[in-house]
């Protein structure tokens, strides 16, 4: 099972990925996870992501595609995988094609999220994390039941420094002009399925996994 998943800044894509991954048992690759643990680490990729990541612009590909590659190639991809934000631009999604086939791999779908702008302004800037264990919180529709706390694990809740809101409308930007486009790239090779992304967490991950389990049915999975 070789998923993609598409969406906009704020349309869910990291929580209904975790879902997707554990459901499916499958690991969940989120290239923003791993690029933020390398700018905490400091290491040389998070000091060359960190400035475009601050302005909400995109990392460089090549970066993407080094980062991806070695992603892919270790054991527990075997079995398949659910990439969350990535690829983002048509150069990228050329590059995966290429890393997937010198692994004799192929993408089996693409989901792609739907939701409305405004609607993604006003969740991203209710958006917290647990900066330990990753959690996310919205503070209006799923808040911590202690204020600023992390319900896992007691850590303070943060807000990620690209989630105020001129940089959110700059990324917004960034996905309509870069990112949109694989939605073509992908429907011109049969792989594409739209997503309603509003709803509750639940309802959107019920309407995936039909999507998903009726694609396995057709033996497509
Ligand atoms: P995300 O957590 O997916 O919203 O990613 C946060 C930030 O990391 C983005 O705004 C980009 O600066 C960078 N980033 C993550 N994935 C990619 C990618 N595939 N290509 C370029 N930049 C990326």
């Amino acid at each position: 099972m070789h998923l993609i998943l598409l969406g906009p800044p704020g349309a869910g894509k990291g929580t209904q990925a975790q879902r997707v991954a554990e459901r499916y048992d499958i690991p969940q690759i989120s290239t923003g996870d791993i690029l933020r643990g390398a700018v905490k680490e400091g290491t040389a990729l998070g000091r060359k992501a960190v400035s475009f990541m601050d302005a909400g612009q995109l990392v460089p590909d090549d970066l993407m595609l080094d980062l991806v590659r070695e992603r892919l190639g270790r054991d527990d991809c075997s079995e398949g995988f659910i990439l969350d934000g990535f690829p983002r631009t048509v150069p990228q999604a050329e590059g995966l094609e290429k890393v997937l086939t010198d692994l004799g791999e192929s993408v089996n779908h693409v989901l792609s999220m739907k939701v409305d702008s405004e609607l993604l302004v006003k969740r991203l800037t209710a958006r917290r994390v647990c900066p330990d264990c990753g959690r996310g919180y919205n503070l209006q529709t799923q808040p911590p039941n202690k204020e600023g706390i992390c319900d896992a694990c007691g850590a303070s809740l943060i807000q990620r420094s690209d989630d105020v809101e001129k940089t959110i409308r700059n990324r917004l930007k960034v996905y309509e002009n870069q990112t949109a486009p694989l939605e073509g790239f992908y429907r011109g090779k049969g792989l594409l399925h739209l997503i309603d992304g509003v709803g509750t967490i639940g309802e959107v991950f019920e309407r995936m996994v039909a999507g998903l389990d009726a694609l396995n049915s057709n033996g497509e999975l």
